[in-house]
């Protein structure tokens, strides 16, 4: 697996270190081996949990700054793509969710046994997270939901001036053109869509890439009984 890392993080330009390497190998360990008893992961094998969890991960720092940021990863599950991008970057100010608590139960103890005590672990519903509100300057989010769901989940997390990050299958275009609404409606403007190629495979992943430009309106985020009701469609 550390090969597979190393490769593939040097191939998106990325440089990791020994340290870097072992504390994602030791991720992928724990994560593997928790899997067995508790479902947290549908990715079964070495090689795709490098590269389908940690290297998609990381490709976002390709996407945008993430220097000293605050970072909230939305429905983070087993801590994907939160955790591999606070491996890569230390100085960013990480929050994870998840609305499953034995998820966060995983993700937090592997967090500590990394040495990783910064990072905030939370469990519950995005939208019920009042607190959070415009507390980020990138939000990021990956097979959560549709993008018109999604997006009344993580734009109301972004201050004004960040980055939404939603990571997609490459054929998204549709999704997000649907998504677009919903976007302008909660403050936001879609910048972009950009692709990458994970390293070792031909599997090409998007990342919709949202700026926040004014505040979300009050009345977002609704209960999610009525996100899914009446989602932002236009
Ligand atoms: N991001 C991870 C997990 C994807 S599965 C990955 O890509 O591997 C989707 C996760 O979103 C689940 O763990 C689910 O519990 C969580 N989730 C769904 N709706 C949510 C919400 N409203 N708030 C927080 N978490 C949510």
């Amino acid at each position: 697996m550390e090969e597979i890392l190393k490769t593939g993080l040097e191939a998106m330009g990325l440089s990791p270190s020994p340290e870097q390497l072992a504390a994602m190998t030791r991720y992928g360990q724990m994560l593997m081996q928790t899997n067995e008893t508790t479902n947290l992961t549908a990715i079964r094998t070495w090689p795709e949990v490098a590269r389908l969890h940690f290297l998609d991960s990381a490709a976002l720092l390709n996407v945008a700054d993430f220097a000293g940021k605050a970072v909230a990863d939305v429905g983070t599950g087993a801590g994907f793509p939160g955790v591999p991008l606070r491996i890569m970057r230390p100085d960013i100010r990480l929050t994870l969710l998840d609305s499953v608590g034995k998820k966060m139960d995983f993700v937090r103890g592997g967090c500590i046994s990394l040495g990783l005590e910064d990072v905030t672990c939370l469990w519950g519903r995005a939208e019920e997270m009042p607190q959070l509100r415009e507390g980020f300057d990138l939000v990021v989010s990956r097979a959560v939901a549709e993008l018109p769901l999604l997006a009344e989940l993580c734009l109301p997390l972004a201050r004004v001036g960040g980055l939404f990050l939603a990571m997609k299958k490459t054929d998204c275009d549709l999704e997000v053109a649907r998504g677009d609404f919903a976007v302008r409606a909660l403050g936001g403007r879609v910048r972009e869509i950009r692709r990458y190629t994970l390293p070792g495979t031909d599997v090409e992943h998007a990342v919709a890439v949202i700026e926040k430009v004014r505040p979300t309106p009050p009345q977002y985020p609704r209960r999610w009984a009525q996100i899914k009701k009446r989602p932002l469609l236009g």
